[in-house]
């Protein structure tokens, strides 16, 4: 198809023509004299990303995924207690993979359309008079969902309840997105891929391990070759790397954390939650529903839409693909057919979150869904006029 593709699924997202040039280069070698400043800026540029000074980066070639078990094999022994919620797709996932490699997981069950409850938390950690948890596991933004768990109030759950366990945080369709402070909320591990917030391809796992993290790995018996991230600590530290790096990525990953510190991640945290609330608003005025049940914890960084009783959401995401050159997330899981997912993190405007809402809107007229074409652009378009109108003055 001609013209732009319009890649609207949370993530990937997509990549700015700054990423791409950056990237465009011949490959070095990844031993020789220009990789410590590569590395040294990246490591610095993502410690700001993570707000953390305490925290230590950790990169592999791989994705969240692999994160997922770089997270768990340096932290968490075979056998050892570990929390989890069950609060949507990647939720459950990240405790499957803690399962798989042999942790004793309570996974609680919990509906898919809220955040992990605090108070939850802070109840079965203060029940476990043994301190036998060795680990929390939370996704901040639950990309199947659009919840965005108050990883605040979480942490201050462990902290009153006065539990050691460690607390591990997928960040990945938050990181470079939505607010996330690896210092002030105490967060042990975060881990995110390349692909989301952080504009890139796929292709890289980043960590950010604290202190006690770090500590635990060195006890810990999972097995671990790749994964460990010991080596990588000691190599990365001289701007080198136990295995061959993503080279070219690196070079993208530079360009992608300077423009995230140009923009500056107040203004980067603003625009996602503007361009949020302006999908929000189409979303209402179409008559359609948004998943997540408190606007507290709506997503800024991805919609889930809930379809009409009888439609069928993947015949919209069908249409957008087949006639419109537009990508939209399909509902996961047990949300298969009854929820879309409308991606409005990274590099994003408000003229691109507009053609994205008129191809949502003109993807469910053709998946059979009866809605006021034009309605939910208006509502968007308006609610971004604000910010250009000044306010009338009041007396
Ligand atoms: C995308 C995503 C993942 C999975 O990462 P992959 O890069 O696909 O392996 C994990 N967690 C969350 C919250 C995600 O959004």
């Amino acid at each position: 198809m001609p013209g732009r593709h319009f890649l609207q699924i949370p993530g990937p997202t997509n990549v700015p023509d700054r990423i791409l040039r950056a990237m465009d280069r011949p490959v070095p070698d990844h031993r020789g004299p220009e990789l410590p400043a590569l590395v040294g800026e990246i490591l610095a540029g993502l410690r700001q990303i993570f707000q953390t000074t305490r925290g230590e980066i950790v990169l592999y070639p791989a994705s969240g995924t692999g994160a997922w078990e770089a997270s768990l094999v340096n932290t968490v022994s075979p056998g050892d207690r570990v929390l989890a919620f069950n609060i949507g797709h990647f939720s459950h996932l990240y405790a499957e993979c803690a399962r798989r490699l042999g942790a004793a997981v309570d996974e609680i069950d919990l509906p898919w359309n809220d955040g992990v409850p605090s108070q939850r938390v802070h109840d079965i950690l203060a029940r476990d008079t043994g301190r036998t948890y060795k680990a929390v596991l939370v996704v901040h933004n639950e990309t199947s969902t659009g919840v965005t768990s108050d990883l605040k109030a979480i942490r201050g759950a462990m902290r009153s309840a006065d539990h050691p366990a460690l607390l591990l945080v997928d960040v990945v369709s938050a990181l470079g997105s939505i607010d996330f402070r690896f210092d002030e909320w105490e967060v042990d591990v975060a881990l995110t891929g390349t692909q989301k917030g952080l504009m890139l391809p796929p292709g890289m796992a980043i960590l950010c391990a604290g202190p006690r993290a770090i500590e635990a790995a060195a006890r810990v018996t999972a097995p671990r070759y790749f994964f460990d991230w010991r080596p990588v600590l000691e190599e990365t530290r001289r701007g080198y790397f136990p295995y061959t790096p993503a080279t070219l990525m690196l070079y993208g990953l530079r360009e992608a954390v300077r423009m995230l510190l140009e923009e500056g991640l107040a203004g980067v945290f603003a625009r996602h939650r503007r361009l949020a609330e302006g999908v929000r608003r189409a979303v209402a005025a179409s008559g359609l529903t948004v998943l997540c049940r408190d606007p507290a914890l709506y997503s800024n960084s991805l919609t889930a839409v809930v379809v009409p009783e009888h439609a069928d959401a993947d015949a919209v995401v069908r249409a957008g693909a087949q006639r419109l050159n537009l990508a939209l997330g399909t509902g996961l899981g047990r949300l298969k057919g009854k929820a879309f997912r409308i991606g409005h993190l990274g590099a994003l405007n408000e003229l691109e979150v507009l053609a994205t809402i008129a191809g949502v809107e003109m993807a469910c007229v053709m998946a059979g869904i009866r809605l006021p074409l034009g309605a939910g652009l208006a509502a968007c378009q308006r609610f971004f006029m604000e910010q250009y109108i000044p306010a009338p003055a009041t007396t």
